[in-house]
């Protein structure tokens, strides 16, 4: 079973338009939604989820009363200031840090697990869909990316899929390290603006660091061509190759407004290059 993670380093580049797309070409593949803080492709896949699971992400105080005496440490050790003077949890405050259950002479602390969100396994009109729901405010995102991965690779597994098609989160930090580790292949959607240059060239370097082999996507390569050419330089500089370009289009957003991927608005003019920029990266997996 092959694996692709489609990233950006930026948000709005149009990472996840191109998953859809992709995931309306892909033959035979479960389609995972990494983008656990934002997670998007539910709006337009629109599925039928057949499996949820609570996410512990992590933990949470919480005070035994009958053992409490008031003696107000917690109060005083609790550095997110979680505790009320009334020895009250502040659930949103909290950081499951343990502290306060350590300094608590009568031991009326425990620490519990906290739901902070969920996972699911849903069908849609172009195969499996494994993604994720986190709660406002939650973290462990990273966590949270590797649960969908590993509930992705379950049901590609137990239903014969060949391959994962990841749409990965914007960034460098823990969500994208479990985004890409041991994937095949990472597509870096970029486009020509100044920031994203710098976010292109820092995914770069975390994808090398983790050994994981690169290709370029430009979308909207037409909207300033020296940023646009910044991009070619520095992916000939460092051996990446450039899988294709695409025009800056307002059909991108027509489709996302009617639920649809670009591949399913008729007589989209992205259409014929997105096929090509496809069988490129299925080229570059099989090669
Ligand atoms: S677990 Fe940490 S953050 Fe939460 S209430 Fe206790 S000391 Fe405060
Ligand atoms: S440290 Fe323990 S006993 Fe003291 S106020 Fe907090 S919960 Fe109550």
């Amino acid at each position: 079973m092959k694996q692709i993670a489609i990233v950006s380093g930026k948000g709005g580049t149009g990472k996840s338009s191109l998953a859809l797309a992709f995931s309306t070409l892909a033959k035979n593949a479960v389609i995972a939604d990494c983008d656990v803080d934002a997670s998007n492709l539910h709006i337009v896949l629109n599925p039928t989820i057949l499996k949820t699971e609570e996410f512990i992400g992590s933990k949470i105080a919480h005070v035994d009363k009958s053992k409490c005496t008031g003696c107000m440490e917690c109060y005083l050790g609790c550095k997110f200031d979680a505790i009320t003077k009334e020895i009250e949890i502040k659930e949103s405050f909290c950081e499951g840090c343990g502290v306060c259950r350590l300094v608590c002479p009568e031991k009326a602390i425990v620490m519990k697990d906290r739901v902070s969100g969920y996972t699911y396994i849903s069908k849609t009109r172009f195969g499996f869909l494994s993604h994720a729901f986190l709660k406002p405010g939650a973290e462990s995102s990273g966590k949270l990316v590797n649960e969908v991965r590993k509930n992705a690779i379950e049901v590609s597994i137990k239903n014969s899929n060949d391959l994962i098609l990841i749409d990965g989160p914007p960034g460098i930090g823990c969500p994208l390290i479990s985004t890409i580790t041991g994937v095949d292949l990472a597509v870096v959607v970029t486009e020509p603006t100044f920031s994203a240059i710098q976010d292109l060239k820092r995914v770069f370097e975390v994808n090398k660091h983790f050994g994981v082999k690169s290709v370029v996507c430009i979308n909207k390569s037409d909207i300033n061509a020296f940023n646009a050419s910044k991009i070619r330089e520095y992916c000939a500089l460092n051996d990446i190759a450039i899988i294709g370009e695409l025009p800056y289009d307002p059909i991108v957003n027509s489709a996302i407004v009617s639920r649809k991927t670009l591949l399913e608005v008729s007589d989209s003019p992205l259409s014929s290059k997105i096929i090509k920029i496809w069988k490129k990266i299925l080229d570059e997996i099989d090669g």
